[in-house]
């Protein structure tokens, strides 16, 4: 079979779904491979690092010549046309943003997997682009946050004296979340995790770091969170303000499926933060957990500066690609039967990906969403 990897629509995306060591294991696997010149320079990879290869020049030429395509971020339209009936496209989809985009996959009778679908089961961790990219961007998240700090994040003794660490609050502690813990540890910060989830107050403690308990517990669908009632919102405001008021870098990173993020940090809060406090939202490009935030920019709220990134994994393109090609190959290569693509769906991991199949769509929540 022929895998395809075409440039990505953004300009600004610096990853790539192919790296050599993935290029030679789909090789093995029996695939030729046909990529757009010029795909992976932002990554740091030439043409020559990747082996054999066939490269064409446009978009076009991969998505009509592929049996199977690789992409991070969602083809455009025109690329979507140029899909051949029965190509498998798998890759970061955004399927929520776009009704239209999904019915022309459909339309197109293309077999999209989007990777944000993934099954988050034990079985399906190596494949979870989510979770490796979202590492990275908690990681960001923390050097961000330490470099617009107007403090240490450790605890420094100089000649004069003792300066204190930085107290850093955390917000979301799922695996972005988890890793700018982890990172703002690493530098020396007093660090606070809160999240809705009951189970992160033991993975938050194991970092090193204190659990703000505001009593609010919500789990949702698929152990994910569960947007809260107006009752749950009142009771973490007042416990979770304190906290924010006393902090010198908050960091959120709050996502619920398929929904905006939660804004949880108010108008209120912010202007209650010490002056100088640095805020880093991660979910600003789905809306923002804190007020005022706007996403690709950095502005000032009463007495904090708000950073609201996006696309954070981008940042750091050379492992950020290697784990989703690593990620993209598990996930491909049980489909790969007798050299050839064989999608089945009695596979939960498959069926669960799965974002368009045969002419239709066939996610149940991505069809809600979408209408
Ligand atoms: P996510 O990006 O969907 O959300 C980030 C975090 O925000 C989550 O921890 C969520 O609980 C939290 N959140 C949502 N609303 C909130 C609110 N109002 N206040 C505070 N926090 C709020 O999360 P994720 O990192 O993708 O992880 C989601 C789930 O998937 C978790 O249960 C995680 O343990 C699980 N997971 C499982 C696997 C696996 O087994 N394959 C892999 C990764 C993650």
């Amino acid at each position: 079979f022929v895998l395809g990897i075409p440039a990505g629509a953004d300009p600004a995306e610096r990853r790539t779904p192919i790296v050599p060591d993935v290029a030679t294991k789909l090789r093995a696997l029996g695939a030729s491979l046909l990529i757009q010149r010029g795909a992976t320079a932002k990554a740091h990879i030439t043409e020559h690092d990747l082996g054999e290869v066939t490269f064409v020049d446009t978009t076009k030429e991969v998505m009509a010549g592929s049996d199977v395509v690789w992409t991070i971020g969602p083809p455009t339209a025109e690329a979507i046309a140029a899909l051949r009936p029965g190509t498998t496209l798998i890759g970061t989809l955004a399927p929520y943003a776009d009704a239209d985009r999904v019915r022309a996959l459909a339309a197109g009778g293309v077999n999209a997997f989007a990777m944000e679908l993934l099954p988050r089961i034990s079985r399906a961790q190596s494949m979870d682009i989510l979770s490796s990219q979202g590492a990275a961007a908690g990681y960001q998240c923390a050097l961000i946050a330490a470099a617009r700090a107007p403090k240490f994040f450790p605890m420094l003794t100089y000649a004069a004296g003792t300066v204190r660490p930085a107290r850093v609050l955390v917000i979301g502690a799922g695996v972005a979340g988890l890793q700018a813990i982890a990172t703002a540890k690493r530098l020396g910060a007093i660090v606070e995790g809160y999240d809705v989830r009951p189970e992160t107050r033991e993975q938050i403690e194991s970092l090193g770091a204190k659990f703000v308990d505001t009593g609010v517990s919500a789990v949702g669908e698929g152990g994910y969170a569960r947007e809260l009632t107006e009752a749950e919102k009142g009771a973490q405001e007042a416990k979770l303000g304190k906290a924010i008021a006393q902090c010198d870098v908050l960091i959120t990173t709050a996502a619920v499926p398929g929904k905006k993020a939660p804004q949880i940090v108010s108008e209120m809060m912010v202007n209650a933060m010490r002056r100088g406090a640095v805020v880093v939202d991660m979910a600003a490009e789905q809306g923002g957990n804190v007020f005022g935030t706007v996403a690709g920019s950095e502005v000032r709220v009463g007495p904090a500066h708000v950073v609201g990134p996006v696309n954070l994994p981008s940042r750091m393109p050379v492992h950020a690609s290697e784990m989703i090609a690593k990620n993209l190959l598990n996930f491909v290569t049980p489909m790969v039967v007798d050299g050839a693509i064989r999608i089945d769906t009695s596979d939960e991991v498959v069926a669960g990906t799965a974002l368009t199949l045969d002419g239709a769509a066939v996610h149940p929540q991505v069809k809600q969403v979408l209408g």
